[in-house]
């Protein structure tokens, strides 16, 4: 399943990336070519803007999205899709959209602060924006904004 996420939906792309999940975002494209390129790439539009889903193109490919909250959104999302968050959990690029490739540590000695070189023992990094990933601390802050908007929900 693939997604494509309208100019509203800044924060959800972010949290569906973190998840796993595969979404295009492009703040800059008009409706049209959002459109076309969703139909291109056979994705889902995701939406908030009641305009966009008068069109017809677009009501037979598109869902959308309730709540001006991100965590209410993904709340939806996830329902929606039947998503398992934890599966593609932080394999995706937040940035890019392209999924993550596991680099060796010994090419990253002066790419890293030392203290995240010493002690980290597994990274990935973007072949879009060449970031660096590594499980962190903020991993459990993470999880436990996740749980807590899967366990919310319903409002
Ligand atoms: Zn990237």
């Amino acid at each position: 399943m693939k997604y494509f996420a309208d100019h509203m939906l800044g924060r959800l792309v972010v949290w569906m990336r973190m998840i796993g999940c595969d979404v295009a975002y492009d703040p800059s494209l008009k409706d049209n070519e959002l459109i076309e390129q969703a139909d291109r790439e056979e994705r889902i539009i995701l939406t908030r803007d009641t305009h966009l889903i008068k069109r017809k193109k677009v009501r037979e490919n598109c869902f959308f999205i309730r709540g001006d909250s991100y965590k209410d959104q993904l709340f939806q999302v996830i329902k929606q899709f039947s998503i398992e968050p934890y599966r593609g959990f932080l394999t995706r690029c937040l940035r890019c959209n392209l999924p993550l490739a596991r680099i060796e540590k010994q090419a990253l000695k002066e790419r890293v602060f030392p203290y995240v070189y010493f002690t980290q023992e597994t990274f990935y990094t973007c072949p879009g924006c060449q970031r660096i990933y590594w499980p962190a601390t903020h991993k459990a802050r993470m999880i436990q904004q996740l749980e807590e908007i899967l366990s919310g929900g319903e409002k």
